[in-house]
């Protein structure tokens, strides 16, 4: 238990009554009949327009068009992604769902559906808002955390980041569409699920040693925390066979995803869900990664990216009697910070944004020593509370590696060296303070990754 952590931990039930967006959640076996009684009663349209893939197509999109047909509810028309490659949330698919939504001219009120994983949901998401409607989402996997969100996580030009967006007003999951999606989709949420191990070290760090020094530099929302904290082992272990096609373990998946994206639409925020794991996947979705000309999912990417982080929190807190020592030498300036991050960033299209972001989030001397003092003063408590919080890394790789999440850096494409030299540009990205951050400002950052490449345990 952490100090945040309260007995009750809010129910699926609780956090749709506490959602300010979303009004009515749909999990029940042929959930889809009750679609046109959900859309008539909380939807001001009159007809539909059906977003998905060829695959969540197939799997849902043809079922749910039936039942809609047969209770007369108009399908104003169709958009339907192809199922290779893989979809990307590329801003360019926003612009052409809203178009094609546009162009119903007349109809202004119709209904986009997003029928599909968390890259359909977060493009139908941000295109329904631009257009200031609501949306139905209509989740075919338990493969991400986003559904129930509130923001969508775009690439913008070539940058990935969170865009504003309301979550959706309903949403309905049939339960054997999303135990029958393939075992990659629900291994990519479980390692999306595991990541708010991460968040919450960062988040508790960030409360004690924030940027602007202790106290509580960015505060915990306990609310908030307890929609996803306290409650993440039981549900982490719930689930761990979710990719091995058991139903009863997608279902827990699928439940716990959501209740953390709720999470993130109490916050308006993605806080409470991602922290450093998710930096690394954001650098390697700015890189395209993929394996053997298959982009990786945000899931398997973030697993890895939980392995990383873990390890170096594991590394910064080795030392029950401090943080490594920094060497010696000067920090380097925001004018030689510029030019590193233009750098690191090169042939990158996403480059100016990142250099912007690393500027914002430069820290002056004094900063630098409120954050040694906040550290140095609080270490046992921080220390304590992160290694209560963080899963030791042999156990979280056993766990992960039940639930079929890649453990090497080479499962995604990556060597071991690439992928904890992501490290440095992960910090670069974001604007929201973690132990990337907290080890970059007091000058640590190199030491803690020496040491992880010449670990014998860490991604390996
Ligand atoms: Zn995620």
């Amino acid at each position: 238990m952490d100090n945040y952590d309260k007995a009750a931990i809010p129910s699926l039930a609780d956090c749709l009554k506490a959602a300010d967006e979303t009004r009515e959640m749909l999990v029940d076996r042929g959930c889809y009949a009750q679609i046109p009684a959900l859309l008539t009663r909380l939807y001001r349209g009159t007809g539909v327009y059906l977003i998905s893939d060829e695959n969540t197509r197939e799997a849902a999109g043809g079922g749910l068009k039936k039942i809609l047909d047969g209770a007369g509810i108009p399908v104003r028309g169709e958009f339907c992604f192809p199922a290779n490659p893989r979809l990307h949330a590329e801003y360019a698919h926003i612009t052409a769902i809203r178009e094609k939504l546009s162009a119903l001219s007349g109809l202004d009120e119709t209904v986009p559906v997003a029928i599909g994983g968390g890259t359909v949901n977060d493009l139908v998401k941000r295109a329904a808002s631009e257009l200031g409607r609501t949306y139905l989402c209509v989740p075919t996997a338990a493969s991400v955390d986003g559904y129930t969100a509130y923001g969508a996580a775009i690439l913008y030009d070539g940058y990935k980041q969170t865009m504003s967006c309301p979550a959706p007003l309903a949403l309905a999951a049939e339960p054997e569409v999303l135990a029958r999606a393939p075992a990659y989709l629900s291994s990519s949420g479980f390692g999306d699920l595991a990541s708010k191990i991460i968040a919450g070290c960062d988040w508790i760090l960030c409360d004690i040693a924030g940027p602007a020094g202790a106290p509580a530099a960015e505060p915990v929302d306990t609310t908030v925390w307890n929609m996803t904290q306290p409650g993440l082992l039981d549900y982490l272990e719930r689930s761990v066979n979710a990719a091995r096609g058991d139903s009863d373990a997608v279902a827990a998946l699928f439940e716990a995803l959501a209740i953390t994206g709720f999470s993130m639409q109490a916050f308006k925020g993605s806080r409470p869900v991602s922290g450093s794991e998710h930096l690394f996947s954001h650098v390697w979705e700015m890189d395209d990664l993929s394996l053997d000309g298959v982009p990786v999912t945000h899931g398997h990417k973030v697993s890895i990216g939980t392995l990383a982080a873990a390890a170096y929190y594991e590394i910064f807190f080795a030392d029950p009697a401090g943080p490594p020592s920094p060497p010696s030498g000067d920090r380097p300036s925001p004018s030689q910070r510029m030019l590193a991050v233009s750098s690191a960033f090169e042939g990158s299209r996403g480059r100016d944004l990142v250099v912007k972001t690393a500027l914002e989030k430069y820290v002056d001397d004094a900063a630098v020593k409120r954050i040694r003092e906040a550290v140095t003063d609080n270490y046992k408590e921080l220390r304590d509370r992160v290694l209560a919080r963080l899963m030791p890394y042999e156990k979280l790789k056993e766990m992960l590696g039940r639930a079929l999440c890649p453990l090497q850096p080479e499962s995604i494409g990556l060597s071991r060296s690439q992928a904890i030299a992501t490290a440095r540009r992960a910090q670069m990205m974001r604007n929201k303070y973690c132990i990337l951050d907290l080890s970059w400002d007091l000058g640590l950052m190199e030491t803690i990754l020496s040491r992880m490449e010449d670990s014998e345990q860490y991604l390996r």
